[in-house]
């Protein structure tokens, strides 16, 4: 599950677990876009040292769905897009 952190950022524990860390770490976002998919490699998220609870920052997700956005106006299947490249 994703969850969205709009104000209170950084947090220091996790919400899922409540007792462990949560620490810088990058992920793939994983999307459904119209009939394709998306997989965004290396977005920037914190991840929950314990359970493995990945959230994104407001700014992270507003530019994922700015990149969503875009891509769902080129006809394809599958896009695999780099975030550091692409932000
Ligand atoms: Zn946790």
């Amino acid at each position: 599950m994703i969850m969205r952190m709009e104000k209170v950022w950084p947090i220091m524990n996790c919400l899922l677990c409540k007792s462990g860390d949560m620490i810088p770490a990058t992920e793939s976002y994983f999307a459904k876009v119209n009939d394709g998919y998306v997989i965004i490699e290396n977005v920037p998220c914190y991840k929950c040292e314990q359970c493995g609870e990945v959230v994104y920052s407001a700014a992270v997700m507003e530019k994922i769905e700015d990149l969503l956005d875009h891509l769902e106006k080129i006809a394809s299947k599958i896009f695999i897009v780099d975030y550091s490249e692409a932000a």
